[in-house]
């Protein structure tokens, strides 16, 4: 593989990485200490690291590149776009933004039938947050621990992982519940069902306590992403829904990470039949080639704003190149039937195979996933579950896992003590197969310290 990137770009690379430790400030990282990997190459499920090596993308860059690296079709209609109008301001009429608006009214469950467009993710998270609360008149949002919304202000602090510290005087107005999660049930739970009753009993609890009147939204990724890809058990997004309903709280479904059809569905709700009052977006709508992000809104809440303005906007709210992108990528999934090969991946290769690796490895507690979107939780010891990498911190353990999972030849999402699968969703079964082996042969260094 070494003559697959040419000695000018792996030169590049050296260049930049010399650059990148003196010049750039990284995210969530000891700057000091960080060793960041070089890309000097990507395209379709692989791409090839400084030395010009190529492995196979399990992690489509932040669970993100949902349609593979430098798609055609995709590259094409960024720069016919560049060409045509690169940038306006949001007030003026669109014709990117007028399409990517009608793609997604589409394939959005319920009647979310209006998309307001955000930059990315975690601002997508802000602007729903500020709709549910003028359309309400509350103040509160519930969010789940073990979740992921967003780096800025408020994203971070519905946040329920440690990195809300950041913000560790926090958000006046965010209450916490304990999500549904079998395998590491708060609930002491034996089953799936009675994890669904107790989660919901105790979801109704803090509504209850907290004060329905004062809860403006509550937040949820459907299968919770950067926080272990845990499937919630039959019943519980139903029962969800129906809380909110119950206390008029508005839902909104953070579909950032899960959507455009990571999950072998477009959207994760849609596995649950779950109508949403608003769903954010971002990552796959435009499989990140331009950063965009979006809040995909109900009739009743488009209702508050019909006469009264919204208080709230962005300079790229809409930005042509990024919307232009957005309807070229859907096109793609669609034209090439990248969801259905999603969900098809997922109970043919992914799900069974990584099922044969729990069977090999006592490292492996659980599997678990859907479409291209599975999580191999790793601990020390089958029986009490114990987490190779503590919740919220790293682990030489882990350390090492990565690192050997990466020699064999797969950049893997490794989040604490998992190891995320999540390739672009057209990945061919005969590389998803090549992936799985070498992860299978990698588990060997985790076995090492497990009992
Ligand atoms: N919500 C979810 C569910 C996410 O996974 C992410 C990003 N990992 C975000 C929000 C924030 O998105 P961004 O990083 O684009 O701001």
């Amino acid at each position: 593989t070494e003559t697959e990137v040419s000695p000018e770009l792996l030169e590049e690379g050296r260049r930049a990485y010399a650059l990148d430790r003196e010049h750039v400030f990284h995210s969530w990282v000891a700057q000091g200490s960080f060793d960041p990997m070089v890309v000097t190459r990507a395209e379709g499920s692989h791409v090839w690291d400084g030395e010009g090596r190529r492995l196979i993308d399990f992690s489509s860059q932040m669970v993100n590149t949902n349609i593979g690296h430098q798609h055609p079709r995709v590259v094409e209609a960024i720069q016919e776009q560049a060409r045509t109008l690169c940038t306006i301001a949001p007030a003026h009429v669109n014709p990117a933004r007028s399409e990517a608006a009608r793609l997604i009214a589409e394939l959005a469950p319920g009647d979310l039938n209006h998309v307001f467009f955000t930059n990315a993710g975690a601002d997508a998270v802000e602007h729903a947050i500020r709709m549910a609360r003028l359309h309400t008149g509350r103040r509160k949002v519930l969010s789940a621990y073990r979740s992921y919304h967003g780096g800025t202000e408020l994203a971070v602090n519905v946040t329920g992982d440690p990195r809300r510290f950041a913000n560790d005087v926090g958000d006046a107005g965010v209450a916490r519940f304990m999500p549904a999660y079998p395998y590491r049930s708060y609930f002491h739970s034996s089953s799936p069902g009675e994890e669904t009753e107790r989660a919901l009993r105790h979801l109704e609890d803090t509504i209850l306590l907290e004060g329905p009147d004062t809860l403006a939204a509550l937040i949820l990724e459907s299968i919770p992403g950067t926080a272990g890809i845990y499937v919630p058990p039959p019943g519980y997004m139903a029962g969800v829904r129906a809380l909110t309903r119950k206390y008029g709280i508005v839902y909104i479904a953070d579909e950032v990470m899960a959507g455009f059809g990571r999950s072998g569905r477009w959207f994760s709700v849609d596995h649950w039949d779950v109508e949403p009052d608003l769903m954010t977006f971002a990552k796959g709508v435009t499989s990140g080639y331009v950063p965009l992000g979006g809040v995909a809104i109900s009739e009743a809440i488009y209702e508050t704003f019909r006469e009264r303005p919204y208080p709230g906007g962005l300079t790229y709210s809409g930005h042509p190149l990024a919307c232009a992108t957005a309807v070229a990528t859907i096109g793609a999934m669609r034209d090439e039937g990248m969801v259905e090969h999603a969900a098809w991946l997922g109970e043919n290769v992914f799900g069974p195979g990584l099922a044969e690796i729990a069977e090999r490895h006592r490292s492996v507690g659980e599997t678990r996933g859907l479409g291209c979107f599975w999580a191999v939780e790793l601990v020390k010891n089958r029986e009490t579950r114990e987490p190779l990498a503590p919740y919220g911190g790293s682990s030489s353990a882990m350390g090492e896992v990565v690192g050997a999972v990466k020699a064999g030849g797969v950049l893997p999402f490794a989040n604490y003590n998992r190891i995320h699968v999540a390739p672009p969703l057209n990945i061919s079964e005969e590389v998803a197969r090549r992936g799985l082996e070498i992860l299978d042969a990698a588990l060997e260094v985790a076995d090492r310290h497990a009992d």
